[in-house]
């Protein structure tokens, strides 16, 4: 038997009234997008709930996409019945039979808008759990606490029965909470950063420091590959590559070898910043984690912190991480992660980086950097920008 139908659930349990249907709408103009290779497919709004009509196309696959919609927060397959008892009977005998996992315990709850139907919806009950009882070994029936809560909903335009609920990524509508830049690495902890972020609503422009020629090209395409396989949530993402070579060298000149890293992240944090104001987003997300290594101690963050005025968003700040390679593994960006190739960071990493940097030392080692700020505003030039998509490169720009 075929799954005819899709039933959607949006959001958030706080959301009322018109946030509620702005919610819905935009999760729903997103979830269009993402559905855009089954042409056949028909949304259809009606008393409060939103379906999706499969017309012949392949529910397992609408299925996967829908998997990767920000904002939905489940949905169940719908299988259509015949207005009589006989078919519904069937029909919901089969929808407990297609569950993923056979359940131990069920209840039938019959909802009937249509009241010419000829039964009452309690009557409804009986006669379809009996069935459904009758035709199914082990199987009993828990009014309270059921594995499966088969739900039949008798209509004028058809009779709807689903049981089976699917979990959706939850979060916010894609891009409804403004634009950010992510610092995007090529480790495991940033992608994961900039996929919570857009989990939340945010659009992201990725930010990646790179030192070409001591950086490899490999190393470069392993952002590019991260950066699309981000941008399977998306239209598409923009990859801001920037050219940090120069200043990566002539700080590793100066004396402080230990100091190196936080004035390294400094420099980034200035960049990102600017980068940022010319991009029009409001906020900058990293994947740092609370203490994972020398340069993010609050000692260092805080004193890193002080070169931007922007929010920093750190999605990951307080995550172990097993819980970030977990999520690095649903979203499929951890085995690109893994891949060896060095990114700048770890090539011009110190011996000894300081987990206690003085910030008064700090600031006082930048002011007699003379070339500063000219190389900031000179990587920020020559930053080269790429759009990243997973369909053709460039196809959806008009969108942003
Ligand atoms: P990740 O796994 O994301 O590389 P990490 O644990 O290696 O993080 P760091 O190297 O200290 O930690 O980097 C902290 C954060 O700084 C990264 O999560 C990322 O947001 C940013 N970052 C580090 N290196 C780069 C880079 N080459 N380009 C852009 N951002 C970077
Ligand atoms: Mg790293």
């Amino acid at each position: 038997m075929n799954v005819q139908m899709i039933l959607l659930r949006f959001g958030e349990l706080t959301l009322k009234g018109k946030n509620r249907s702005r919610f819905e709408n935009q999760v729903l103009q997103h979830a269009k997008y993402m559905l855009r290779s089954f042409p056949r497919l028909h949304f259809i709004k009606t008393y409060g709930r939103i379906y999706i009509e499969l017309n012949g196309e392949p529910y397992e696959q609408v299925a996967a996409a829908l998997g990767k919609v920000f904002g939905l927060s489940s949905f169940s397959p719908v299988h259509k019945a015949e207005p009589n008892l006989a078919s519904i009977r069937e029909t919901a005998l089969q929808a407990v039979r297609e569950l993923p996992n056979r359940p131990k315990t069920f209840k039938v709850s019959v909802r009937r808008a249509d009241k010419h139907f000829p039964h009452s919806s309690q009557e409804l009950n009986g006669l379809i759990g009996g069935y459904v009882l009758r035709h199914m070994n082990g199987l009993k029936v828990d009014v309270h606490r059921p594995d499966v809560d088969l739900r039949v909903e008798i209509r004028e335009e058809g009779v709807f029965v689903y049981s089976e609920v699917v979990p959706g990524l939850g979060g916010y509508p894609f891009g409804s909470s403004g634009k950010a830049m992510l610092m995007l690495s090529g480790g495991i902890d940033s992608p994961v950063a900039g996929w919570l972020g857009m989990k939340r609503g945010l659009v992201i422009e990725a930010v990646h420091f790179h030192s070409f020629p001591y950086t490899s090209e490999r190393a470069q395409q392993k952002v590019v590959d991260l950066t699309r396989q981000l941008a399977g949530y998306t239209n598409g993402i923009k990859l801001h590559m920037v050219p940090f070579t120069e200043i990566q060298t002539k700080l590793r000149g100066g004396s402080r070898d230990n100091l190196l890293i936080t004035l390294m992240r400094r420099a980034m944090f200035r960049i990102t910043e600017k980068l940022a104001e010319k991009h029009d987003a409001l906020a900058i997300v990293t994947g740092e984690s609370l203490g994972q290594v020398a340069s993010q101690t609050l000692s260092n963050m805080y004193t890193i912190n002080q070169v931007v005025r922007m929010p920093i968003l750190r999605p990951l700040i307080t995550m172990d991480k097993t819980e970030i390679i977990r999520i690095a593994e649903m979203i499929e960006t951890y085995p690109i992660s893994i891949l060896p190739y060095e990114d700048c960071c770890t090539l011009f990493v110190p011996k000894n980086p300081t987990t206690n940097p003085s910030l008064r030392v700090v600031e006082r080692i930048e002011s007699r950097l003379e070339w500063l700020s000219d190389e900031i505003d000179k990587a920020v030039e020559h930053t080269e920008t790429e759009w990243i998509s997973q369909d053709t490169p460039g196809t959806h720009d008009e969108l942003f």
